[in-house]
């Protein structure tokens, strides 16, 4: 499966792109994570801190997967709405759960500042709007949740949204703190970083084939034999077959990269903005001050229409911001998965000990990635993690 189409943005900033060598002879190890993307580097990251002999396969290049595709906007909030989360899980499991996506930003920022290369990390304010009227109850209620468990939030009525900003909104919900980064740098950096840190990584090594026995995992290469403790598979939206067991929902989606632009005239802090609506519209600026806009998700199964939804994206982002008139630098159509209850599948695999899986499937898939890196790292050492039955692929 093709996992991107067209030019993502984030691999033409990069000159160097293949950073280690191809597996060439046998090896075992402690723990395999089988997926350089970002979940595969942040999980390299989190446990090159144990002592664990750790190895990672890439079959193609670090990053080249989704998170080429990734906007790289990463909050605390979920697709789905606190207030939703808590109607299906509790209350207890679900404001757990959004407080680990909020802690995880903090261990991201925590990664990023140890890294020897920065990665276009900053913090940032973010809006969260209203589509519509009718969504606007709805968001208020998910804010009054949202400040009954101390999440930090303020909420903008039409006339504050309109003072900030070029476009209206019936109201938002106003969050700071949360993060913008250019997610292929940012794999590559923590690949790079947990490397010198110990972990072994592997480029262009795909894994054919695997044998599971009661204690040891074997997978095969096309030069090497790799037996490990344990395994992950970080291996994102290619997850296909577990993936259709779970009746996770795949679609396109669409992005473009402006060119850079002079003034960001309306558009307040340059925060990042998302919207009520489902599928929703994204957008943030770049370092390099271009603008992404994401958006338009069709089903998977419909013909991949890059031109013309491209188009429509410039033509909302010029009706959100008229003062800012640009063009379309890149355009890019991605598969995008996400689960029926909104969450991601992190633990082991039902049947096999020592298997597990990494797979932030939904918009906060980044966030997730770093929850899931947690998570496993708990497994693994202690057998145990308190949020294991929250994101359990039993589910
Ligand atoms: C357009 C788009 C925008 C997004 N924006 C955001 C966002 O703003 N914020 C956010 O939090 N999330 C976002 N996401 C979600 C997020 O991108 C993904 O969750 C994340 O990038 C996926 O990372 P990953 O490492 O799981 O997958 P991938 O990046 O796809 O990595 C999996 C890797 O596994 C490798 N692999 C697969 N099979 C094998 C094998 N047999 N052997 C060896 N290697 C193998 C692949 O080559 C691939 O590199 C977005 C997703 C898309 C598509």
């Amino acid at each position: 499966m093709d996992l991107h189409n067209g030019k993502p943005f984030w691999p033409t900033l990069q000159q160097h792109k293949t950073l280690f060598p191809k597996l060439k002879s046998s090896i075992s190890c402690d723990v395999l994570i089988i997926g350089g993307g970002i979940a595969g580097t942040i999980m390299a990251r989190m446990l090159s801190d144990y002592q664990l002999k750790t190895v990672l396969l890439e079959k193609d290049e670090i990053g080249s997967g989704s998170t080429a595709a990734n906007t790289g906007l990463l909050q605390f909030s979920n697709d789905e709405f606190l207030v939703d989360l808590i109607d299906s899980i509790g209350e207890e499991k679900a404001v757990y759960f959004y407080k680990l996506c909020l802690k995880a930003l903090d261990e991201l920022d925590k990664y990023h500042s140890y890294l020897p290369s920065p990665a276009d990390f900053n913090r940032v304010d973010s809006l969260y709007y209203a589509s519509s009227d009718r969504h606007a109850k709805k968001l208020k209620n998910e804010f009054e949740a949202l400040q009954k468990h101390g999440f930090a939030a303020d909420f903008l009525d039409q006339r504050a949204i309109e003072s900030l900003y070029s476009f209206r909104a019936p109201c938002g919900i106003y969050t700071k703190n949360e993060v913008e980064v250019n997610p292929y740098k940012f794999a590559h950096a923590l690949a790079a970083h947990s490397h010198d840190l110990g972990v072994d990584l592997y480029e262009h090594t795909e894994v054919l084939s695997h044998r599971f026995t009661d204690n040891e995992l074997y997978f095969e290469t096309e030069y090497g034999q790799v037996k490990a403790k344990h395994v992950i598979y970080a291996t994102g939206y290619a997850t296909q077959e577990f993936a259709k067991t779970k009746g996770a929902l795949l679609e396109r989606t669409y992005t473009i990269a402006t060119e850079p632009i002079e003034s960001f005239d309306g558009w307040h802090n340059r925060s990042l903005i998302w919207e009520t609506n489902r599928p929703y519209y994204y957008l943030r600026t770049t370092a390099d001050r271009r603008i992404l806009i994401g958006g338009l998700d069709t089903s998977f199964n419909k013909e991949d229409m890059l031109e013309t939804t491209s188009t429509k994206l410039l033509d909302k982002l010029h009706s959100m911001f008229p003062n800012i008139q640009t063009s379309i630098a890149n355009e890019w159509s991605s598969v995008f998965a996400s689960s029926k209850d909104g969450l991601p599948f992190i633990g082991q695999h039902p049947k096999y000990k020592g298997v597990y899986f990494m797979l932030g499937y939904g918009g906060n898939g980044t966030v997730y990635n770093m929850v899931a890196a947690d998570i496993l790292k708990d497994l693994i050492l202690y057998n145990y993690h308190p949020a294991m039955m929250i994101t359990s692929l039993k589910r």
